[in-house]
């Protein structure tokens, strides 16, 4: 997204006019989209009523103009809006994960499951550090435990194309987060996002590991979810 472009701006750029809004609530506001807004918040100018509600071009689904433009600016502002409706992506969608290095090579055994390759090795090392505008709690610390974290998947066609979207994920800082960790309950810590990986070698006992016969299609399915395909890495 260039410089200098307004919420406003992106939010139009992805938006279709609606002349007459139909008889429903926004689903952002709760409000009807006949009526104003149910936003009320800093930095809400008025809209002239033609614009006051928008129909997503991609998903058709309808909001109050401004209601889009609390919602991007909730966000971390980078061009991208996702319809909180069906979760379709409009623009390239990136995260918040924090500065750190993503490594991977091939190890000479086996996963459980997939007897007939070897396997990738990809480790991931974030560093704690200060949490910045785009984080919860921006100025206060965060803690990475368990780093550096490896992860496995089968040396095959299917898990090499899963490498390469992850690649893609991690270039768009969506593998890891910043925010409460469900396993231990600590706050202001490295989070792994939406997608998941596999952190256990040998066996299965922690859930995230191998056999998994569905595992890469899931991963390949939570990629699409953050707006990551195949066409992303046929350039
Ligand atoms: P989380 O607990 O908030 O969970 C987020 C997602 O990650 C969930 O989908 C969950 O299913 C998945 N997940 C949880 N544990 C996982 C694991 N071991 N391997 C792969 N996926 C896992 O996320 P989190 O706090 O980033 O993950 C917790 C994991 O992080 C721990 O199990 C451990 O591996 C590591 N960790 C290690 C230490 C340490 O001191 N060594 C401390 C905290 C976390
Ligand atoms: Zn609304
Ligand atoms: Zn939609």
């Amino acid at each position: 997204v260039r410089k200098g472009k307004t919420p406003e701006e992106v939010v139009k750029k992805y938006l279709q006019k609606v002349k007459s809004p139909p008889e429903e609530d926004c689903t952002i506001c709760m409000e009807p989209l006949g009526g104003p807004s149910g936003y009320k918040g800093p930095g809400v100018g008025p809209v002239s009523r033609a614009e006051s509600v928008g129909r997503l071009a991609q998903c058709g689904h309808q909001y109050h103009f401004q209601c889009l433009v609390a919602m991007y600016n909730n966000g971390n502002k980078d061009g991208s809006l996702q319809c909180p409706t069906c979760k379709t992506i409009y623009g390239v969608k990136t995260g918040n994960q924090p500065a750190g290095k993503m490594e991977y090579h091939v190890i000479p055994h086996s996963l459980p499951g997939h007897p007939d390759c070897k396997t990738i090795r990809i480790i991931y090392n974030i560093p704690p550090g200060i949490q910045g505008p785009e984080h919860p709690n921006p100025g206060k610390p965060f803690t990475a435990r368990g780093f550096p974290r490896h992860c496995y998947l089968p040396d095959s066609e299917k898990g090499r194309k899963v490498l390469r979207l992850l690649l893609v994920a991690w270039d768009r800082r969506l593998i890891f987060s910043v925010g409460t960790s469900s396993t231990t309950g600590e706050s202001d810590t490295v989070i792994w996002n939406e997608v998941h990986h596999k952190t256990e070698f040998g066996s299965n006992l922690t859930g995230h590991g191998f056999p998994d016969p569905g595992h890469l299609d899931n991963v390949l399915e939570e990629l699409r979810a953050q707006g990551i395909t195949e066409d992303d890495v046929l350039v």
